[in-house]
């Protein structure tokens, strides 16, 4: 007889790891809740508050009287009184970056949110490159002319002298822009004799031919992102990628729109599939087990959208992924920032000291655009056919303008369909072009903190008075009836979704500025913008985006109600806990009554 120990060890280990694998299945077994006792906000119409809110297992079961609704709960129901606090649906990201912010996570800090004066950035930075060991690289982001009046940008000499030992890395806040020292380049393998990726993605040099240390846009700056990222390691990346996802739920957002991610690797893909998917497939829970991949727990749902540039990361078909995690489309861009000269506009930028010497903009430009109409027509024919939904990135007036023209005359030769095309930014949106996205049925996404944190060097430096009076048109979309949504476009600007709905409501400057009254809106409809017209932009508002019986129990539970604080507080309220699916992704005291 042959020995059948294998066979018993192999059935033994099968066992154990499928023992581990069901005990990761960390959306299975949700408890039941009641919430009672605190401003309960719904955004649904007919019943905008109510007293309490019943789940079971993941999904609200009933949302009303709260004494009815004790009569109808399970007997081991968890009652949760909120003391005061407000619930509302969980927050919805319309337009965010969890990769770039994965690279950026935990960079030393040189932002103008931050640094008030030059001095003081450069003091900070140079404490740092002191605390790094040598060897390692000093990476910094933010950096940033317009916040931070009188910086002058890095000369490769300096950062020579402050970080003989370290390779140093600078990023601009808006990533358009970088700086890095000798050992920098070394590392990347870039020097003197390096050509140009283009005329505008380059390596600038003195009239000698020797670098700088100024990197500018992308193509130049990937030899660099490739040697840091080698530098940090994968479970570095990882472990950074699970603490952004945090930071989402700490925000108190259920639900992010990865607008654009910035990888051609489909790993990168799987990693965000695997923290957000309601479906774990059985071979990524087996490279957990062996913590190829990292551990599982409730974190935000992700929608994403591809970059057209590895459009080889769509998945076969639009019925792809589950309610936690999916891929919905297809991201362009049509124009770029305002802060580089970029933004496509009708008239020139403004000449001032800003847009000439600092933001290097030249004299008499309005921008142009990235691509060629006949192009957008072909990709969006191309992608639209498919049922992708499409996002292009538009700031300028004109932009946007030849971007409706393209869809114009695609869309009158197919024929209106539910489509849900988005306008990403829309910084200079016009009335005529509101109207013609109405009858396209496309709707736009608004950058709003482009007012709070740049509003003043808009008005007075950048784009002029007239201009900067009909920035960001939220209240004439809403009135043109188009579904809009407000994001940060993290890491751009924190993403912090109660700092958008002060600026929704005030339309006021970091420093108090009021920019373009008339578009200010209402606090239940910025709350709309921040969650059911988000989960619209996404096909989930049947799911998401309003507590109401049959949703997913998304939830965020915060400090006071957004309708009651004074508007100059708003974002001043903080996020207690977030739920999803009936799970606590985010609680701010773990010993809290609330859990
Ligand atoms: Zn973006």
């Amino acid at each position: 007889m042959k020995n059948k120990t294998p066979i018993y060890l192999c059935v033994i280990i099968i066992m154990v790891l499928g023992y581990k694998i069901t005990m990761m299945d960390d959306w299975a077994s949700n408890q039941n809740l009641l919430f009672y006792n605190g401003p309960i906000i719904t955004m649904e119409a007919e019943t905008p508050s109510v007293e309490a809110v019943y789940v079971e297992n993941g999904i609200i079961h009933s949302a009303g009287n709260y004494n009815d609704i004790l009569q109808s709960i399970h007997p081991d129901t968890k009652i949760i009184n909120l003391d005061g606090k407000a619930l509302l649906p969980g927050f919805v990201d319309s337009h965010t970056h969890p990769v770039i912010s994965t690279f950026t996570h935990g960079m030393v800090d040189l932002s103008g949110f931050t640094h008030q004066t030059s001095k003081e950035l450069w003091a900070h930075f140079e404490k740092s490159v002191s605390e790094h060991e040598p060897g390692e690289w000093i990476l910094c982001g933010g950096f940033d002319q317009v916040l931070v009046p009188g910086l002058e940008p890095p000369h490769i000499s300096y950062l020579d002298s402050i970080a003989p030992q370290n390779p140093v890395l600078i990023a601009s806040q808006s990533l358009h822009s970088y700086w890095t020292n000798s050992l920098g380049f070394n590392a990347s393998g870039v020097d003197r004799e390096t050509p140009n990726p283009s005329n505008s993605s380059y390596y600038e040099r003195d009239e000698s031919g020797d670098l700088t240390g100024y990197i500018a846009e992308q193509k130049a700056f990937d030899p660099l992102k490739e040697a840091i990222i080698q530098a940090l390691g994968k479970s570095t990346l990882k472990e950074k990628s699970v603490a952004v996802m945090d930071g989402y739920a700490k925000n108190g957002y259920s639900t992010i729109t990865s607008m654009g991610v910035t990888t051609s690797d489909k790993n990168v893909i799987r990693l965000y599939r695997h923290l957000s998917t309601g479906k774990p497939t059985f071979a990524d829970q087996l490279l957990t087990a062996f913590r190829i991949l990292p551990k599982r727990k409730p974190t935000v749902r992700n929608f994403v959208f591809i970059r057209y540039d590895s459009s080889h990361l769509l998945p076969a078909s639009v019925d792809n992924g589950d309610d936690f995690f999916k891929i919905l489309g297809i991201k362009f861009w049509y124009d770029g920032s305002p802060y580089t000269g970029s933004m496509y506009m009708e008239s020139p930028y403004l000449n001032t000291d800003l847009t000439r010497n600092k933001l290097h903009i030249p004299n008499n430009h309005s921008g142009v655009s990235l691509l060629t109409q006949e192009e957008l027509e072909s990709f969006i024919t191309k992608y639209q056919d498919h049922g992708w939904q499409i996002a292009i990135h538009s700031q300028g007036d004109i932009a946007i303008r030849e971007i409706l023209e393209s869809f114009d005359k695609i869309i009158n030769d197919k024929g209106i369909a539910d489509y849900r095309h988005r306008l990403e930014h829309c910084l200079l949106l016009q009335e005529e072009s509101m109207k013609l996205m109405a009858g396209l049925n496309i709707h736009p996404s608004f950058h709003i903190n482009h007012l709070y944190y740049y509003g003043k060097a808009l008005k007075e430096n950048i784009i002029g008075k007239e201009r900067a009076r009909q920035l960001l048109p939220i209240k004439d979309a809403d009135q043109n009836s188009l579904i809009y949504s407000i994001h940060a476009d993290q890491p751009m600007f924190p993403g912090e979704p109660l700092s958008l709905l002060q600026t929704a409501v005030n339309r006021r400057t970091e420093g108090g500025d009021l920019i373009g009254s008339n578009n200010a809106i209402s606090v239940m409809m910025g709350l709309k913008a921040l969650t059911i017209n988000a989960a619209w932009q996404i096909k989930m508002e049947k799911k998401i985006g309003s507590i109401k019986k049959g949703k997913y129990a998304d939830f965020v539970v915060l400090d006071q109600s957004p309708l009651t604080v004074p508007i100059s507080e708003i974002r001043n309220i903080k996020v207690i806990q977030t739920i999803i699916n009936g799970k606590t992704a985010y609680i701010r005291h773990p010993s809290s009554q609330i859990r």
